[in-house]
């Protein structure tokens, strides 16, 4: 129907080109367009960490569709949304059309755009433009910075990446972000990418369950409220989460393979040492953008692991726009399911 459709109006267009006919020509009234509807489990090939990264996406969709405050960033989270893999949606032209139950939005459905489902969704169901491609992570490492937005540190080390042309991942403290919502601004101006690292850093670990939603969920707003996104992911202070509270999280788990050790060395020169020493392709390698000296070591790390051959990313292309909530990743080749 739709190559009818297609054919038709190409005709048409063809006509209207060569001028064909004496009389004005009229296009032909525009078909009713039939969306083509999918099931979850046809996107998503089954998956359930797929169809939860769906829903991530569509809480982000709900937010900017409705132009909502930061104060409506709890609320959203509360919009039920599928959790079946045989419901529907539909394939529309800007986007995934999600249809909702009732919510406190006052929406019936919501279009997720096709470029926030790149590597979520699978690729036959997306324009070539945002269809994932195949990437050699062997050949890039990620730098990630945490504990931020720090006053001044953190302005100097996104002068040092932008010089450097390079782009960064920053794990922010959500009550710093609260404070310097220009700098978490500046982060993403500058191509970086941005994503939650607790409100106030204490250790998941032992504040237990519905303390560390709290914690995500208060950061996420803050995040929202300074930069109007959502952050994708979640690093834990020190790594540390239990199962359960990962299993709840609806957000990708990002963590390392290579640590700096810089909180610890408080010294340029060994953080260089560190990192080089152990950086292989497809690391994410952490550092702290609070400390002085950690930022001072960044322009040598970027200048001798360029000399290497590796391309510095972010997480989201180190991973290739495919991490998803409920999985943790360590790196481009190793991602483990929380809890496991
Ligand atoms: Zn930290």
């Amino acid at each position: 129907m739709k190559k009818y459709w297609q054919l038709l109006l190409g005709t048409a267009l063809f006509a209207l080109t060569l001028g064909w006919g004496s009389a004005p020509v009229v296009a032909p009234a525009k078909a009713k367009a039939t969306m083509k509807m999918v099931t979850y489990g046809q996107l998503t090939n089954k998956n359930p960490h797929r169809l939860a990264a769906v829903r991530e996406a569509a809480r982000q969709a709900i937010l900017q569709t409705t132009k909502s405050k930061s104060k409506r960033v709890p609320a959203v989270y509360q919009v039920k949304l599928p959790t079946h893999m045989t419901k529907k949606a539909g394939l529309a032209e800007k986007g995934l059309q999600m249809p909702l139950l009732k919510n406190s939005f006052k929406l019936s459905h919501v279009t997720v755009p096709y470029s926030a489902l790149t590597g979520k969704i699978a690729n036959r169901y997306l324009p070539k433009a945002n269809r994932t491609q195949k990437i050699n992570a062997n050949k890039m490492v990620a730098l990630t910075f945490d504990d931020g937005p720090d006053k001044t540190l953190t302005p100097r080390l996104l002068k040092t990446l932008k010089k450097a042309h390079v782009h960064a991942t920053f794990f922010e403290v959500g009550q710093s972000v609260k404070r310097y919502p220009q700098i978490a601004r500046a982060v993403l101006a500058g191509g970086n990418e941005l994503a939650n690292h607790s409100w106030n850093h204490p250790n998941f670990g032992s504040i237990g369950t519905k303390k560390t939603a709290q914690q995500v969920l208060r950061t996420n707003q803050a995040i929202y409220q300074a930069t109007k996104t959502l952050p994708q992911y979640v690093r834990p202070p020190y790594g540390s989460i239990t199962a359960a509270e990962g299993r709840k999280l609806q957000q990708p788990i990002i963590r390392w393979s290579v640590d700096s050790r810089d909180w610890a060395y408080l010294n340029s020169k060994k953080d260089i040492k560190e990192v080089m020493k152990d950086t292989r392709g497809g690391d994410i390698i952490l550092m702290h953008d609070v400390h002085k000296q950690s930022v001072a070591a960044v322009p040598t790390i970027i200048k001798r692991l360029k000399a290497k051959g590796y391309k510095l990313v972010t997480v989201s292309e180190l991973l290739n726009n495919q991490a998803l909530p409920g999985l943790q990743y360590f790196g481009a080749h190793d991602s483990r399911v929380v809890g496991k």
